[in-house]
């Protein structure tokens, strides 16, 4: 249990300026990569902070090992919507022999699976080639403000605590850890303080494809079987699917709470300490079900636990706008549109996965994205981009998967430039600028459907 409201008193002191940047973006997810991909393509002088040791987010280091939200259901015929950067890195992947053909999702749209190793390295040599410079092995700690400008991201490394001066600021943690630290408004949860529950991932091997077959479609009848047998499962709606060699196959069927049963806290050490041990459990209970019960994976084993438990949703900073739930399912248009959600919402809520769609063949099967849900309130320039985004706890459940972080990521590169270009604050750029450069660098902005 955690010390109860004890203090100490830092001494202050100097640090070391680890370099100057005119682009500075604090994680390496989805939305980092392609905010750093971006800005770098732009020209401007960009670094990316990240605390492991490797780029992809929770796409690697939690283990999703799958790109949603790359595709909408636009009147009954799927496509591709999301482009850009998103396409450089996807080509890189797939030249490295890690990107699956797309598969169908609930009968509704499709996903792309992928390798970790793979992404991995991809995205290495994307940011490298456009001249972005990685700083890995770094935590973000800290700020330096005043009235609504940051001058430094403040870093702790193996070489010590380190600043790093910035022009524009690009918060990619996905926990918007920079906007708060930068205090930033946001919210945490749902209005009664319920977050997404948290899954930990994992990767079997041994699977025999032709026993295992399509045993996504028949898990489901399995479990409630077992369950009729005093089997306990964390949760319904499990996702079980092959990877790019059917002999792997990718598990997302746990679910972690906190020990009150209410969704673990990823921005709480003491939670996100107990969670990783509660997923690994709760891995091993469903091997079990897996290797006893499921046709195809009685030699199964576990390759993989990932780095670290998938957390979902943390702070959502409250920005310019928030993306709704209600404009994910109406597929809203606006007018300072960045790019296209196509994912629907998506609600891991206690012990099951609610989903719900924009009506399909009827609707174009998504959402614009609008610029403003990238600015924070009261900071001039600071950009937040990816899971931690201005959106309610509803439109996040939708637009947090890859697809809508890449457009996110992309946009907010971009923007950077401009906002340098023009020395302006970021909410003070040419937005039919940004549109323009976005458009030209190969982005979909979704305003040729409605
Ligand atoms: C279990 C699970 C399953 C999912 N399944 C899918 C799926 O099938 N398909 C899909 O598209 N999406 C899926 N998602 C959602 C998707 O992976 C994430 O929402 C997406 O990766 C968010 O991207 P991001 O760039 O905003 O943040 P993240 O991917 O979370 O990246 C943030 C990065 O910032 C780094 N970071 C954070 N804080 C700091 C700090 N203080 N200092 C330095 N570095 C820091 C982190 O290490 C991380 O690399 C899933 C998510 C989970 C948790």
């Amino acid at each position: 249990m955690p010390i109860a409201a004890q203090f100490i008193d830092e001494p202050a002191r100097s640090i070391p300026v680890h370099g100057d940047y005119e682009v500075v973006v604090l994680g390496g997810g989805p939305a980092g990569i392609a905010a750093a991909a971006s800005a770098a393509a732009h020209g401007r002088k960009t670094i990316l902070i990240e605390r492991y040791g490797f780029l992809g987010g929770a796409g690697t280091a939690s283990g999703v090992t799958n790109f949603c939200g790359l595709f909408a259901n636009v009147h009954g015929d799927v496509r591709r919507v999301v482009h850009g950067v998103a396409d450089h890195l996807l080509a890189r992947i797939d030249r490295l022999g890690g990107l699956s053909a797309p598969h169908p999702v609930l009968g509704k749209t499709k996903a792309l699976a992928y390798d970790t190793a793979a992404y991995k390295s991809a995205a290495d040599d994307l940011l490298l080639g456009r001249g972005v410079d990685l700083l890995f092995h770094a935590l973000g700690a800290g700020v330096v403000a005043k009235a609504g400008v940051l001058s430094a991201l403040i870093v702790e490394t193996k070489s010590g605590r380190r600043a790093i001066r910035g022009r524009v600021f690009i918060d990619c943690s996905g926990d918007a850890d920079l906007a708060a630290w930068a205090k930033a408004p946001f919210e945490l949860g749902d209005a009664t303080g319920n977050l997404l529950y948290p899954t930990m991932m994992f990767r079997v091997n041994g699977v025999d494809p032709n026993l295992a077959g399509e045993a996504w479609s028949t898990i489901p009848a399995l479990m409630r079987e077992a369950q009729k047998r005093g089997v306990r499962f964390a949760r319904q709606e499990v996702i079980v699917r092959p990877q790019r060699n059917p002999v792997e196959w990718r598990v997302n069927a746990t679910q972690v709470a906190s020990r009150n049963g209410r969704a673990l806290d990823g921005t709480d050490a003491d939670e996100l300490s107990y969670g990783e041990i509660e997923g690994r459990r709760q891995v091993q209970a469903f091997i079990d079900f897996l290797r006893a019960d499921v046709p195809g994976f009685a030699q199964a084993y576990i390759v993989d636990t990932p780095p670290q438990l998938g957390i979902r949703e943390t702070r959502r900073i409250v920005g310019a706008y928030q993306l709704s739930g209600e404009d994910v399912l109406r597929c809203a248009s606006f007018d300072d549109t960045i790019g296209v959600n196509g994912w629907p919402l998506e609600q891991h809520v206690a012990g099951t996965v609610e989903w719900s769609w924009p009506a399909i063949p009827q609707s174009r099967g998504f959402n614009h994205l609008p610029y403003r849900m990238l600015l924070p309130q009261r900071l001039n320039n600071l950009l937040v981009a990816g899971r931690c985004a201005s959106m309610t706890h509803a439109g996040q459940s939708a637009a947090r998967v890859s697809g809508g972080c890449f457009v996110m990521g992309e946009a907010a590169g971009a923007a950077a430039h401009l906002a340098l270009a023009r020395d302006a604050a970021v909410a003070d750029i040419d937005v039919a600028a940004l549109q323009r450069l976005l458009e030209a660098s190969g982005a979909y902005l979704g305003r040729d459907v409605t």
